[in-house]
C-alpha cells in the first residue's frame, strides 16, 4: 500500500513570492530601492527562542511552554547564513548585525561569526561586524566570541535597580549578571560597547538618570529606545511611549549634553555628548543616544533589511510578509548569481516606510496591522 505524503506549510509567516531576476545583475550598479535608499545593514536573526520574556517583546502570556518554536531543521545552517551574507556583501551591505531571539542561545555561534568574520566587500573591505544580546550568558562568553572575530556588542539592559529589572525580563534574572557581562565585553577588548534601553513610561522611565550617572565616562554609550509598536503581541499604547525630547530634557537638567554629528549616513540614533565645563564635548565623558522610532520617523534614509532565522528576508522591521530565501539555498540549489539577482530584485522593489506613515495618521489610528512579524523572531 503506498502512502501519501501531505506537505505541511507553516502559515504563521506567509511570504511574498520571489520576484524574477532581471537578467545579467549589473555587478556595478549597487541597487536603490523605490525611494532612492541603498542597501547597507542587515540584521540576522539566528534563533527565535530567548530566555527572557521581556514584556514589551515576547510576553509570557504568548511565549509560554506552548508556544511553537520553529524546528531546528527550519533554521539557515551557520553555512547558509554565511553564503546569504556574502551574496548581501557583494549587493551593498556593509554592516551585519546578529540578533535574534537571544543570538546567544544558538549552539556554537563563534563558528558563525569566525565565517562572517572572514568576508569582504568587493572594495576588499571587512564588515562591520556586531551582535546583540540580553548579556544573560556575555559574561561567559565574551572572550571566545572576541576571539572568533566579534569586534562589537550591544547590550540590552532596561535598568540599574534589580527589581525593576527583574519585572521587566520577567524570568527573575538579576541585573549583576547583565552588568558582569558587560564588563567581561570590556575586559575581552571589544568596543564601543553600547548598551540598549527600552524606555517605557511609568514602568522604567525612573531608571534614566541612574543609568546615565552608571555608564557616564565609563567609554559604555548608552542608548535610550522608544518603546516602539512592533509585533502584534506587546498590547502597545502610546501613552506609554516616553519621547526621547523628553528624555534629552531630563539628561540635560543634570549634565549639559551638546548634539553630534550622526555616525553614519542612516543610523538610527541621534547622538549626544557630555560636555564639559567650557562648554565643549569632552570624549572622556562619552556620549548617549536615542533611538526615536515613534515621535521621529527616520524612513528616509532607511537602509536595513532583516534576515529571519528560517531565511525569511523582510524590508521592514514592521512587515507582516517577507521573502522566503531557503528554497532557493536548499531545494532549488540556485546559483550565486541567481540569488544575487533576486536580491537585487526584492531591495529594487522595495516602498516600505511603516514609521513615516504612522507619524502622518491621527494617534488613534496611529498603529494598526493585525500580522506584523514579531520582533523575537525577525530581530531587533
Ligand atoms: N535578545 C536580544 C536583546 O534583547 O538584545 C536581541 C533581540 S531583541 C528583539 C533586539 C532589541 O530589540 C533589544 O534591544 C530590545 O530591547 C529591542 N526591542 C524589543 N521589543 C521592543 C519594542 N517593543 N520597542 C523597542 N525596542 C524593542
Ligand atoms: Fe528576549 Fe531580547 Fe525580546 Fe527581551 S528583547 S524577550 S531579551 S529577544
Ligand atoms: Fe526602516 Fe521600516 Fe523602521 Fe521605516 S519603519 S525606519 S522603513 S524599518
Amino acid at each position: 500500500m503506498s502512502e501519501r505524503v501531505i506537505a505541511l506549510v507553516d502559515q504563521r509567516h506567509p511570504s511574498w513570492a520571489l520576484p524574477t531576476p532581471s537578467t545579467p545583475l549589473q555587478l556595478a550598479q549597487l541597487p536603490l530601492d523605490q525611494l532612492q535608499r541603498p542597501l547597507r545593514d542587515l540584521r540576522i536573526s539566528v534563533t527565535d527562542r530567548c530566555n527572557f520574556r521581556c514584556s514589551y517583546c515576547m510576553p509570557k502570556e504568548v511565549f509560554d511552554k506552548d508556544y511553537a518554536y520553529l524546528p531546528h531543521s527550519a533554521l539557515l545552517s551557520f553555512e547558509e547564513i554565511t553564503r546569504t551574507a556574502s551574496l548581501f556583501a557583494q549587493r551593498g551591505v556593509q554592516k551585519i548585525r546578529l540578533t535574534g531571539g537571544e543570538p546567544l542561545l544558538r549552539k556554537n555561534l563563534e563558528i558563525l561569526i569566525a565565517q562572517l568574520a572572514a568576508l569582504r566587500t568587493p572594495e576588499g573591505l571587512p564588515l562591520d561586524l556586531t551582535l546583540t544580546t540580553n548579556g544573560s550568558l556575555l559574561a561567559r562568553k565574551a572572550q571566545s566570541l572576541k576571539e572568533a572575530g566579534l569586534q562589537r556588542v550591544t547590550v540590552s539592559l532596561d535598568g540599574l535597580d534589580d527589581a525593576v529589572f527583574r519585572r521587566m525580563n520577567d524570568v527573575d534574572f538579576p541585573v549583576s549578571d547583565v552588568l558582569a557581562g558587560i564588563e567581561a565585553a570590556q575586559a575581552a577588548g571589544m568596543g564601543p560597547i553600547k548598551v540598549n534601553m527600552v524606555v517605557k513610561r511609568g514602568t522604567n522611565d525612573h531608571e534614566i538618570i541612574p543609568m546615565a550617572r552608571h555608564f557616564r565616562g565609563t567609554g559604555v554609550v548608552l542608548r535610550f529606545i522608544e518603546y516602539m509598536d512592533v509585533g502584534a503581541t506587546n498590547g502597545w499604547r502610546m501613552d506609554e511611549v516616553l519621547p526621547s525630547a523628553q528624555v534629552i530634557e531630563r539628561l540635560q537638567a543634570q549634565w549639559p549634553l551638546l548634539a553630534l554629528q550622526a555616525a553614519a549616513p542612516g543610523e538610527t540614533a541621534e547622538r549626544w555628548g557630555y560636555a564639559n565645563a567650557q562648554g565643549q564635548h569632552d570624549p572622556a565623558l562619552g556620549e548617549i543616544g536615542v533611538i526615536s522610532s515613534v515621535t521621529q520617523a527616520f524612513c528616509g534614509d532607511c537602509n536595513r533589511a532583516r534576515l529571519s532565522t528560517e531565511g525569511r528576508l523582510y524590508l521592514c522591521l514592521f512587515a507582516s510578509q517577507g521573502y522566503d530565501l531557503r528554497p532557493l539555498l536548499r531545494e532549488q540549489a540556485a546559483s550565486d548569481a541567481h540569488i544575487a539577482a533576486t536580491l537585487d530584485a526584492i531591495w529594487r522593489g522595495r516602498s516600505d516606510r511603516y514609521s513615516q506613515r504612522r507619524s502622518e495618521l491621527p494617534p488613534e489610528q496611529g498603529s494598526s496591522p493585525a500580522r506584523r512579524v514579531e520582533m523575537s523572531y525577525i530581530g531587533g
